[in-house]
């Protein structure tokens, strides 16, 4: 679904928020040995809060990502699937299950706990794409597990007079409403695809805490450079209004997310995020009881 260009509401930023810091992911694996880079980090989940992780795989050597995530359980959060190449198979606890690919989206509740498994369905070629972990408030944090899948069409695009395309996975740009909202943290998740040296607005309530992640080429924001892979945290600024990415003199494309602080304890053990050591204890308790439910 694409809106026609008369229909959009242009983002008019008079002040863009400038960058706080400038984040190189960790090269990390996880599942049975997925290789990745691990951009949202622990350490970084107070000062991004609700936000809780962000990985980006690029995998060409199928070695490197084969072995998938066999089951494993989450509780607490949510999980957001975003493919760009390659196809991956889902199957969960809840009896949902589903094939994400080629720019696909898969937004998955946790709730009170899933045990899922998420596996390539593909011997070779490029495997890329992107896991975002979001928090859920104290009081969502039990509530019933919930998905969707969304295939590429179903997420919400726009391209703006100068030729920028946006790809709205949650919250709004230029009027466009995206695939998901959520109340607590009112998430904006945008795939914003820039030509060379082009400019793009998007406006952002200044107490969301907001990231950037360049998956190609260099971008620029208030004078500061960015590169390939690499992430900017954007300065809460009272006085900024959103932020102005400007792409380099090659094409650029980057995730720009931001959210409401949810201002909760964080309290996490692997794939359990809740809000003290006591549900963290409970989350074991019940995943070793098979209170999660088997897939
Ligand atoms: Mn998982």
């Amino acid at each position: 679904m694409t809106t026609e260009r008369t229909e959009l509401k242009p983002e008019r930023v008079q002040q863009t928020r400038t960058v706080e810091r400038v984040v190189t992911g960790q090269a990390t694996s996880d599942g049975a040995g997925v290789k990745l880079t691990r951009v949202l980090t622990q350490p970084l989940q107070r000062r991004l809060d609700p936000f809780l992780m962000l990985d980006a795989f690029r995998n060409e050597n199928p070695d490197d990502y084969l072995a998938g995530f066999p089951n494993h359980p989450h509780r607490g959060f949510e999980t957001i699937t975003y493919m760009i190449a390659g196809r991956m198979r889902h199957r969960d606890s809840a009896g949902n299950e589903g094939l994400l690919e080629n720019g696909g989206v898969q937004w998955m509740t946790a709730g009170r706990g899933v045990v899922h498994s998420e596996m390539p369905e593909q011997e070779g070629g490029l495997m890329e794409g992107f896991q975002l972990w979001l928090n859920l408030p104290a009081s969502d944090k039990m509530r019933e597990p919930w998905y969707r899948d969304f295939e590429a069409a179903a997420i919400p695009s726009l391209r703006t007079a100068d030729g920028v395309d946006v790809r709205v996975i949650a919250g709004a740009s230029h009027g466009v409403a995206g695939a998901v909202t959520r109340d607590a943290t009112a998430p904006l998740y945008l795939d914003v695809h820039l030509p060379a040296s082009v400019r793009f607005s998007q406006s952002l309530p200044s107490t969301h805490n907001a990231f950037l992640f360049v998956y190609r080429g260099d971008v620029s924001i208030a004078g500061k450079t960015l590169g390939e892979r690499q992430m900017a945290i954007l300065a809460n600024d009272a006085a900024a209004d959103g932020v102005v990415v400007e792409a380099g003199a090659q094409p650029a494309r980057l995730l720009l997310i931001a959210g409401r602080p949810l201002d909760e304890p964080i309290a996490q053990y692997g794939p359990f995020v809740m809000n003290t050591q006591q549900e963290i204890q409970e989350a074991l308790a019940d995943y070793r009881d098979g209170r999660f439910g088997a897939q």
